[in-house]
This record gives C-alpha cells, sequence and structure tokens, in this order.
C-alpha cells in the first residue's frame, strides 16, 4: 500500500502544513481557554498565522501544562465526542491525560498502519503485540494499525514472556511488537527454555518506547535473525505511529501531514541547523480531542528534509532519539545520557546489553557508577581477565564522557529485567 501523501515534494507538504495548521489553531483557540490565553497574552489571532514560521511565536506546551490542567482542560471537545482517554507511563512525574474523538481514532490507525507498512508488514503478517495494552498508549495504538492494515493481531501485552515465546512458536508469529529491551530478555529467556531464538518464525520486530542504540539493533538482530525497525510516538502527540524507520534503517520518517516539527535548543528554545541536535518540538495538525501547538517533547534528534536514500519518501526523518532531557545527567558540570554508555557498552565483546547507571552524592561530589552484566565465561576464567574487561570499559566511557566513572562487573542476570520501558538510571542524590 502506497500513501502518495508521504512522497509529496516539500511546497506542497507545506502548503498542506500551513492550512491544517491554521484550522487547527482557530479550534485551540475557540475550545481551550490555555490556547485562548496564550494568544491573547501575544495580542494575536489564529487567523495571524501566515505562513509555518509564524508558529515559532507561540510558547511551547509541555507536560508541565497538562498537568496543570489536569485531567480534562486541555480537552477540546465535548465528553460526548470523545471516544477513549489515554494517560503516558509517567516516566517522569504524574501522567499526563490524552483523549480522542472517533477522526483522531482514524487518524491514529492511519498513522500506525503507515508505520508498519513503512518497514514492510503486509496483511500477510501476524504480528504479536507486546506492548502493553492499556492507558499506555503503545499497545492500542498498534492494535488499530494492524487493524486498518488488515494484518493479524495477536494481542498479548506485555510480559509472560515464557507464554511470549510458546505462542510465538504455535502461532508462527513473523513480526514482534515491543520495547527494545524486552525483545532481548525474551531472547534470554528462550536460550535458557533450550530455544534457540534464531530459529523462531520472526522476520521483524518493531521496537521502540525507549532510547536505544545501533549497538543495541545489532544485538537484537542477531539474537533473533531478524530486522529491528525503530518506532517513536508520544501519547501527547497520539501515541506510537509518529515516526517509524523504512527498511533502510536511515532515520524515522515522520508523518508531517499530521504532526509538524521543529528541532529546537532545549534551553533557548530557538531552532538549531538542520543536522543538528535539538528538542523536537511538534504540532499536532489534525486532532481534535487534544490538540497541542509547539508540544516540547523533550526528546533530543536531528531532522533531515532529504528525500529518503533507501525509499525515495520525502517526509522528514528523525534520528534516534539521543535521550530525553529529563534523562540527562549533569555529573561534575558534564551533561551525560544514559544512551551514550550503552553506546560504548554494545561496542565491547563480552559485556551483555544489561545496564544500570547508579548516581550518588558523597560530600559536595556527585558521581556514577555503572553496573554492567558480563558473560558467563568471563566469571569462570581468570580474575585478571575481569579486571582487563573492567579497566577496559572505564576507560571507554571515560573517553566518550569526558569524566571518570565507576565500573562494576556483575553477573549474568543480576540485573532487573523489564517488560516495558527498561529502567537505566538509578539516582539515590536527594534533590
Ligand atoms: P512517558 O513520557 O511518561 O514515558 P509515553 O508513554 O507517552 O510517556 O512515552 C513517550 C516517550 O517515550 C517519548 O517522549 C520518548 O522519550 C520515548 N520514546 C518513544 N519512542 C522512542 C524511541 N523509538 N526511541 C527513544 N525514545 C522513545
Ligand atoms: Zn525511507
Amino acid at each position: 500500500m502506497k500513501y502518495e501523501v508521504e512522497y509529496l515534494d516539500r511546497e506542497t507538504l507545506q502548503a498542506l502544513q500551513l492550512e491544517r495548521l491554521r484550522k487547527i489553531a482557530a479550534h485551540a483557540y475557540a475550545r481551550v481557554p490555555h490556547y485562548r490565553e496564550v494568544f491573547e497574552d501575544l495580542g494575536a489571532q489564529p487567523e495571524d498565522l501566515k505562513s509555518l514560521h509564524d508558529l515559532t511565536g507561540i510558547p511551547v506546551t509541555d507536560k508541565e501544562t497538562l498537568r496543570q490542567h489536569y485531567p480534562y482542560g486541555m480537552f477540546a471537545v465535548p465528553m460526548a465526542e470523545i471516544k477513549e482517554i489515554h494517560a503516558s507511563s509517567g516516566t517522569t512525574g504524574k501522567p499526563t491525560v490524552v483523549a480522542y474523538t472517533h477522526t483522531d481514532l482514524q487518524v491514529w490507525s492511519e498513522v500506525m498502519a503507515r508505520s508498519l507498512a513503512c518497514c514492510g508488514v503486509t496483511d500477510e503478517d501476524v504480528i504479536q503485540n507486546a506492548y502493553g495494552y492499556g492507558l499506555f498508549t503503545g499497545g492500542l495504538g498498534v492494535h488499530y494499525g494492524a487493524l486498518e492494515l488488515g494484518a493479524a493481531i495477536v494481542p498479548i501485552s506485555a510480559g509472560g514472556t515464557r507464554r511470549q515465546l510458546q505462542l510465538m512458536q504455535d502461532f508462527a508469529t513473523t513480526v514482534i511488537t515491543c520495547t527494545p529491551s524486552y525483545s532481548i530478555y525474551m531472547a534470554e529467556e528462550a536460550r535458557s527454555l533450550g530455544l534457540d531464538p534464531r530459529r523462531s518464525s520472526l522476520r521483524l520486530g518493531i521496537l521502540g518506547a525507549e532510547p536505544w542504540s545501533e549497538g543495541m539493533r545489532r544485538e537484537i538482530e542477531a539474537a533473533w535473525e531478524m530486522k529491528a525497525y525503530n518506532i517513536y510516538g508520544l501519547s501527547e502527540i497520539i501515541g506510537p505511529g509518529v515516526a517509524q524507520e523504512c527498511t533502510g534503517q536511515c532515520g524515522m520518517h515522520l508523518w508531517a501531514d499530521h504532526f509538524l516539527p521543529e528541532v529546537v535548543d532545549p534551553e533557548t528554545l530557538k531552532p538549531v541547523e538542520e543536522g543538528e541536535d535539538g528538542m523536537l518540538v511538534i504540532t499536532t495538525l489534525s486532532k481534535q480531542a487534544t490538540p497541542f501547538l509547539r508540544y516540547a517533547t523533550k526528546d533530543i534528534v536531528s531532522i533531515t528534509h532529504e528525500p529518503c536514500p533507501a525509499c525515495g519518501r520525502t517526509s522528514p526523518r528523525i534520528s534516534r532519539v539521543k535521550g530525553r532531557t529529563d534523562d540527562m545527567l549533569i555529573i561534575r558540570g558534564v551533561n551525560i545520557f544514559p544512551s551514550q554508555i550503552e553506546g560504548v557498552l554494545t561496542e565491547i565483546e563480552g559485556t551483555e546489553p544489561h545496564y544500570q547507571i547508579l548516581v550518588k552524592r558523597e560530600g559536595a561530589l556527585d558521581s556514577i557508577d555503572v553496573q554492567v552484566e558480563v558473560d558467563e565465561r568471563y566469571f569462570s576464567d581468570e580474575i585478571r581477565q575481569l579486571e582487563a574487561l573492567e579497566r577496559r570499559i572505564r576507560n571507554e566511557i571515560g573517553n566518550v564522557l569526558g569524566i571518570g566513572v565507576g565500573v562494576k562487573l556483575v553477573e549474568p542476570r543480576t540485573i532487573a529485567r523489564s517488560e516495558g520501558k527498561a529502567k537505566r538510571v538509578v539516582d539515590t542524590r536527594d534533590m
């Protein structure tokens, strides 16, 4: 199935975006007191948005705005029109509430179906959906997309790993959808049961909801002998299905006919150059129930508008999410993302992609310790080998981060596994 709107030339796309922006801004202004105030404070009207650039004059909306209006204060339609209510995972505090009208659910189904199709899923596939069903948007989002595409969906939800593996065999599932960390955990569990995950019927995985590195992708692809594709989304914008990698694995195609992206400096909120890292800000161009103008995602990405060399789609592509600004650790004045540490670990032979970063404060000084699981065989080897590995990890992380860190090697299966978003950082500083 080909969606022509993914191949528009830039001018046509921008004209479509502007037309939708003006409509959605008028809708938000008319129905959401918060946005009415925003425009009144600026002494402006939605009709004053004459170009996409004019949008940058509007202050961003963020999780804090949503929390202030908890639960229904940002809704733009009467309850009779609301068909579904969701909440974010609450990774960084009180969950935020979002809602969908009937047409919003249709849009969600469409963008999710486009995401599945983008990396080659068809109506012949059997999708084992191991994203959590519930308030978390991951489960239902993939579900709606699969229905729209016509693929068979197995709504198993997250967890129950042995059952996942059993059904995978019995149903000959071809596509797995879950977090990257859970796919690693499932492979590990399979091996411990004497199964070889490389011989499963899976041909591809659609993995997201948490940051992961290229190294992690290689580990997952090797473990399952399948392709692993990155999917991005957040409940405030619609859920999963905001952006998705194609088979070229060269950035995630962002469905810019529904979601207008900007990449800005997270401190100054000024736009950064194309290709440079910054915070992704998204304006929802079609969502009726909870429209957001300039939603500050806190996710750090870069963007390109170059047509995709692999598939020819012209929709803008965003990079892997380098981290979320909420996860950024500031240790002795240096900014650190957990994904930088993961990047180093997955390059080193002998380590497992299970790690945790412990942050502590002693006196006035902050420090981090990285706990890493290592291959069984290192523990049966001489202690000297282990020490050499530990030193190597310490040096390489130190080189990348520019500050010294502690490293502790631990035996396989000692770090807690997650069926959803992995918890990579344990911060014991009282702040
Ligand atoms: P919460 O913000 O509480 O985690 P959500 O469940 O809406 O709520 O999750 C959205 C967030 O998950 C995104 O803002 C982003 O930080 C993260 N995320 C989603 N997909 C990816 C991905 N492919 N890579 C990295 N991070 C992702
Ligand atoms: Zn592509």
